[in-house]
């Protein structure tokens, strides 16, 4: 899997639309296509990787950044309080279907541990 014909790299680089919430130099935030609960949003980051398991080490800082990137649209969009869900599927068993990196962030409704 790679950068060419990936769909999440064709959003990022604006090839495909998408209902942007949040933008940046390392990552940009969008609604997914196919809501899981009233709040679902997609944070990626702007330049290709697989999945988490195929982040290394220097790609750290990236990955700390997708996470406070889904905190702070949180709490900008007022539902950090009531609280949310974050999410990242990672290869087939992990439920990954689109392989360029992502952080689901759920909110809205009450969800359940542990996930189906
Ligand atoms: P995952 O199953 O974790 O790989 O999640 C992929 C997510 O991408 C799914 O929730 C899809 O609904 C979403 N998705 C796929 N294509 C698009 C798109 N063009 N715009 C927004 N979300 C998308
Ligand atoms: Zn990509």
């Amino acid at each position: 899997m790679g950068a060419e014909n990936c769909i999440f790299c064709k959003i990022a680089s604006g090839q495909i639309p998408s209902k942007k919430v949040y933008d940046d130099h390392v990552c940009m935030a969008f609604h997914d296509l196919t809501p899981q609960a009233p709040t679902h949003i997609l944070i990626i980051p702007r330049r290709h990787v697989d999945s988490l398991d195929a982040a290394d080490s220097s790609q750290k800082q990236m990955l700390g950044h997708l996470l406070m990137t889904a905190a702070e649209i949180a709490r900008d969009q007022a539902f950090a309080e009531d609280g949310y869900r974050v999410v990242i599927n990672t290869n087939s068993a992990g439920g990954q279907t689109v392989f360029h990196l992502h952080v689901h962030l759920l909110a809205g409704r009450q969800f359940v541990f542990p996930p189906g």
